[in-house]
């Protein structure tokens, strides 16, 4: 199975007309997946929704209550293999849950540190004795967890913790002292992943249970959103640490750090497009009550417009997020072995820093967008935007904050191909060749043919100005975060485009009438002006990257093609924001 799953990044240079494998779609959902979200929603609709008023003013003892009563119906079990009293289930389920929470910010934040970054470093580089100790707590919520990396003086920079790990002279445990700072959960945590520095400089993890002697957590925080988790700093003065709790290898701690942050980018990325489809929801409701001039105001173009861009936003990032879930499950069935999950995990690197990055701007917008269609009342706090609103800013800011994940999606693609990973620079020659003889990518077969090709060259010029620029500054290229930062938008848009392009190809296989309809609106409206949004922005950077006297060659040849691309974006948006108002929301149809 794995031999045939894509490798990571492979959407910018296999053609888009060629797919080798079905993407997974929320279209494909298995029944099985589907109950668990029925199950999810339910318990989001029953326990949460309900007190959101209580876990907004902190209740005490509220969050972790609940958080316990979802493990009592299996919802905190899903990645656990059977043998530590888990679901064993795949990454798509795990994705799905943490979509349905994501109505209450505040509980959707606390529940995915748990399940995510606080249970999974154990789950993957944990001992048989670690998984055999905590998973099953974990799995059932009798014992809840943390991650805890950040310090004041260390956040983007996470591996210049201060934090520092001194093994005693027999041997038998470790004394940490230092402090972390933002740790989600603090308040009732009972396990703690903890990154310090063995012997001061050896950066690795520790498993940390709260009631170790000299571990103090101090006071909640107030944030201008997600009131109603836990963020406490810790403090960490002469605890002994049994060195049975060490986390996989001293001075490996960076390879746990990333690759959780990894799967949470992921959760965090279908997460928030999760809060996306309320925002829509709540937006589209009140469009259709708020009458002005006599009229429902979603009945004005400027309104609907805003719908359109919502539901737009909520399908491609979507669609990214479950065929990124898809490719990681291939290979998590092709082995049970929990190292070959973390590769699998590694690989798909560059797409969890774009479903991140994508996920969390498309809620900002529509939690925006939301707010302006309320006018005045969406500015008050007894109105759900308000609070909607408040949530969605966290999102850019933790799991790598949207400038460090920018960073990671180019830097990550030149460090494979520099280490000949991946074909980039022999397919790079390739496209300037082809470029450089006036050629084009052919276009693809049917209805969707022209689409194809359009796509293709996207991804043609992405690889073009992606070598340019390498060969421009070398080694240099991590100075230039200006040019990195452009490259990733690309990027991020090719993997947009093709996952778009892929997913309507399925939808307009099947047999779904309704969801052929408005998925052909959606990618009609989407991909002109991602195709737009690559073409100058590759124009942009090559102006700035490239001298005067080769600059005319490189425009020529990425502005060679010019793609008769008839659309009708207004129209296509009219008719996504009239479908988005009789569904009451995001207008494809789900299932459950
Ligand atoms: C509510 C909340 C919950 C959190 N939960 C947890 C948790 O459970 N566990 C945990 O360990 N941490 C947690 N964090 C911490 C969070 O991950 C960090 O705040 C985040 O990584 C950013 O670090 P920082 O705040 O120190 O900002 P800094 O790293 O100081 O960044 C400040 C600004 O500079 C930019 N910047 C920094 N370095 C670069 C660079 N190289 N290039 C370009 N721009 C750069 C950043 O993008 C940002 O805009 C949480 C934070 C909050 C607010």
């Amino acid at each position: 199975m794995s031999d045939s799953t894509p490798s990571g990044a492979s959407f910018l240079w296999d053609s888009a007309a060629a797919p080798s494998r079905p993407i997974m779609t929320p279209e494909l959902f298995s029944e099985e997946q589907r109950e668990i979200a029925r199950q999810a929603r339910r318990f989001s609709d029953d326990e949460i929704v309900p007190r959101i008023a209580q876990i907004e003013s902190k209740k005490s003892g509220l969050v972790p209550e609940l958080l316990r009563k979802a493990g009592e119906i299996g919802l905190l079990m899903v990645d656990i293999p059977a043998e530590y009293g888990g679901l064993g289930l795949d990454k798509t389920t795990s994705m799905l849950i943490a979509e349905q929470f994501s109505v209450v910010g505040s509980f959707a934040v606390s529940l995915g540190a748990h399940t995510g970054i606080g249970t999974m470093p154990i789950l993957y580089f944990g001992t048989p004795a670690q998984k055999a100790n905590y998973l099953p707590d974990l799995a059932t919520g009798k014992r809840l967890a943390a991650y805890a990396l950040t310090e004041s003086s260390s956040g983007s920079d996470a591996l210049a913790a201060k934090t520092r790990a001194d093994r005693s002279s027999d041997g038998s445990h470790y004394v940490l002292n230092g402090t972390k700072q933002f740790i989600t959960n603090a308040g009732f945590a009972d396990v703690f992943t903890v990154f310090a520095q063995v012997g001061g400089d050896k950066f690795s993890a520790f498993v940390v249970e709260r009631t170790s002697p000299g571990l103090t957590v101090g006071a909640e925080e107030h944030k201008l959103g997600i009131r109603g988790s836990s963020t406490c700093p810790l403090s960490f003065e002469d605890v002994k640490v049994p060195s049975a709790n060490l986390l996989g290898e001293i001075g490996k701690g960076h390879r746990i750090a990333f690759n959780i942050l990894n799967v949470g980018r992921i959760k965090l990325g279908l997460g928030t497009i999760g809060a996306a489809k309320c925002a829509l929801e709540v937006a589209a409701r009140y469009a259709k009550e708020r009458q002005q001039f006599h009229k429902p105001i979603g009945a004005f173009g400027l309104v609907a417009a805003k719908l359109a861009e919502m539901a737009i936003g909520i399908f491609v990032g979507e669609s990214m997020g479950y065929r990124t879930t898809g490719l990681i499950d291939a290979r998590f069935a092709a082995s049970a072995d929990e190292g070959a999950h973390v590769d699998a995990i590694e690989e798909f690197a560059v797409e969890a820093s774009i479903i991140k990055v994508f996920g969390s701007e498309v809620l900002d917008r529509c939690a925006d967008e939301c707010v302006q269609i309320h006018g005045g009342y969406g500015f008050i706090e007894e109105y759900q935007p308000e609070r909607m609103f408040r949530d969605s800013r966290i999102n850019r800011i933790f799991e790598g904050t949207n400038e460090i994940n920018r960073l990671i999606v180019p830097a990550t693609i030149l460090k494979r191909a520099m280490k000949g990973q991946v074909p980039l620079i022999a397919h790079a020659a390739v496209i300037r060749d082809k470029l450089a003889k006036g050629q084009a990518p052919p276009p693809g077969e049917g209805e969707l043919g022209t689409a194809t090709q359009v796509v293709d060259f996207c991804k043609w010029i992405a690889t073009y100005v992606l070598a340019v620029a390498a060969e421009t500054y070398h080694v240099n290229i991590a100075d230039e975060q200006e040019i990195l930062g452009e490259l990733s938008d690309i990027i991020s848009q090719v993997y947009a485009l093709d996952t778009a392009v892929a997913r309507l190809r399925q939808i307009l296989d099947g047999n779904d009438e309704a969801n052929k309809a408005i998925a052909r609106d959606l990618f009609a409206a989407f991909a002109p002006p991602a195709y737009s949004f690559c073409v100058h922005t590759a124009r942009h950077i090559l102006m700035d990257v490239c001298d005067p006297a080769s600059l005319p060659g490189h425009l020529e040849a990425i502005g060679k093609l010019r793609i008769d691309w008839p659309s009708k974006v207004i129209a296509a948006k009219r008719r996504i924001a009239r479908a988005v108002l009789e569904a009451d929301g995001y207008p494809i149809r789900r299932g459950w």
